[in-house]
């Protein structure tokens, strides 16, 4: 099979204190894998709590010595705005790398960028617009709110999705005016390696963004621990989330979490059987199931249940896995061989838990790398491993229910309560299972977009507090009350 690599790859991947690329001091690496190959590509600089020591000391003094926590909001919208075009004209060189480094298909990669661009954009007119709390006791007292950047923010990311995801947390941040520190995952450090050059290019202060590569365990970790980060921004697995939580108590940081899911889709029989089977396929096979909202639990109404099962299997039968940069493929290469065997278990542990009607291995054809064809499974009991843990890749559990009271129960019977996804024509039943659901988002007949003004994040064991909107500026400020007595 042909393989594409991105031309200009860099020869190494540094670390970004203080506007200088820099290796660790210890010399310490770590290899980078293409995941269509498994070979080592590049190494980065494996960053250990000496570089966390010095990139949160440059962000320190960027923070004291300004400008940028003080800047009108209209100037650093300014700022905000040029990163948000740089990061556009990107698109399809990040949508190369991107693809390259993680094995998402290019098609879903590309785009990607313009996305990112969004969520600065948004904050930056966030900021100019924002309106903070007066209130007047007439003849007595006032009181308002003042508001301030929380200093050094620590901003630890995953790899799926991996340059979105980190704008995600970076554009918030930036607008609130913190100085801040990224431990991108290791897995898939090639993408952040472009922010220092757009942050640099749009004027932004050396010293207010910082990037250390390297290992949860190392460089996360140093960076949760250190006593000049106030809070923490955390992506990725609910245990990983469950142990930083523990390491920022001491401290008591300020924590947003955004943790794993097992999502629900709903399928009632009155719903669009069509819309619902095209959504539901989109759900858990696109990005490679690599997704945090992938409804990766499908429930059916029984009386459409064989009928929902025959077409879906058959569809998912038929969905094209390949070379990520074939503009043909549909499910590309899982990351890494340690997430491609943590897969692959779970689907041999399907066989035994559920009647296997798609997929179940590699597919023909693709000898090495990590792929693992569209895997469905019906008939999958609630207390069944494959329906109550987080696989994360291109693996679905079917569930038939008869009434809306078991929907419910099997809904809300996992751990996690990130997203769900609803199929009916009743409208009055769509909201109020919505609202019954535990789950931080609902999509009803729909799924995924969401306006950036609204929450985001999970309940239960998929997250804590929301990020979103004011929220995240909420998040990355203190809000001081000041009262005058009149
Ligand atoms: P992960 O928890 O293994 O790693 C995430 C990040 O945490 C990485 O940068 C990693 O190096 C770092 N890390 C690991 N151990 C650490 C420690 N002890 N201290 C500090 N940092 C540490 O997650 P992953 O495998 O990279 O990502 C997949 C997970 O992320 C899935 O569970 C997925 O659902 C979740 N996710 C959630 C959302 C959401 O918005 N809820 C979005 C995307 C991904």
């Amino acid at each position: 099979m042909k393989h594409h690599i991105p031309e200009d790859l860099p020869g190494k991947i540094q670390h970004y204190i203080g506007g200088e690329l820099v290796d660790s001091v210890s010399g310490k690496t770590f290899d980078v894998l293409d995941p269509v190959t498994n070979q080592t590509y590049v190494t980065a600089a494996a960053g250990q709590a000496e570089d966390v020591d010095l990139a949160v000391a440059a962000a320190r003094k960027a923070f004291a010595d300004g400008p940028w926590p003080s800047m009108l909001p209209r100037e650093r919208a300014r700022v905000l705005n040029r990163i948000a075009d740089a990061v556009a004209a990107q698109d399809s060189r990040l949508a190369e790398l991107e693809t390259f480094d993680t094995g998402l298909p290019i098609t879903q990669a590309l785009g990607q960028a313009q996305r990112a661009a969004e969520n600065f954009r948004f904050f930056a007119d966030l900021i100019v617009a924002q309106a903070d709390d007066t209130y007047r006791v007439p003849g007595r007292q006032m009181n308002y709110v003042h508001r301030r950047p929380i200093g050094v923010a620590g901003l630890i990311t995953p790899w799926n999705t991996p340059f979105m995801l980190e704008s995600w947390k970076l554009a918030p941040a930036l607008a609130s005016g913190c100085t801040v520190v990224l431990k991108p995952a290791e897995f898939t450090p090639l993408s952040a390696s472009l922010w220092a050059g757009i942050f640099r290019d749009a004027g932004l202060p050396d010293g207010v963004f910082n990037l250390v590569n390297g290992f949860g365990e190392e460089a996360g970790d140093a960076l949760v621990r250190h006593p000049d980060v106030p809070l923490i921004s955390f992506t990725g697995e609910s245990t990983t989330g469950r142990t930083i939580y523990r390491n920022c108590a001491t401290a008591l940081k300020g924590m947003s979490m955004e943790l794993g899911g097992k999502s629900p889709a709903i399928v009632f029989a009155d719903a669009d059987l069509d819309a619902a089977i095209d959504s539901t396929l989109f759900g858990v096979f696109s990005l490679n199931g690599e997704r945090c909202t992938a409804g990766s639990r499908i429930l059916v109404e029984r009386s459409v249940y064989d009928e929902f099962c025959s077409r879906y299997a058959e569809r998912a039968r038929n969905i094209v896995v390949g070379d990520p940069h074939d503009p043909a493929t549909e499910v590309g290469a899982l990351v890494h061989p340690e997430h491609y065997d943590k897969v692959m278990r779970y689907v041999e542990l399907g066989k035994t838990e559920g009647r296997l009607l798609a997929g179940g291995g590699r597919p023909s054809g693709l000898d090495t790398g990590n792929y693992v064809a569209p895997t469905v499974f019906a008939d999958v009991a609630p207390d069944a491993r494959i329906f109550q843990e987080e696989i994360f890749g291109p693996v679905v559990a079917i569930t038939p229910f008869d009434t809306e009271d078991e929907a419910l129960a099997l809904a809300n019977g996992v751990k996690y309560g990130l997203a769900a996804y609803l199929w009916t024509s009743n409208l009055t039943r769509a909201h109020t299972f919505a609202q019954s659901v535990e789950a931080g988002m609902v999509w009803l007949n729909s799924h995924n977009v969401r306006d950036l003004r609204t929450p985001f994040g999970g309940i239960k064991a998929s997250g804590l507090g929301h990020e979103g909107g004011y929220r995240s500026i909420d998040f990355y400020t203190h809000q001081q009350a000041i009262h005058i007595t009149l």
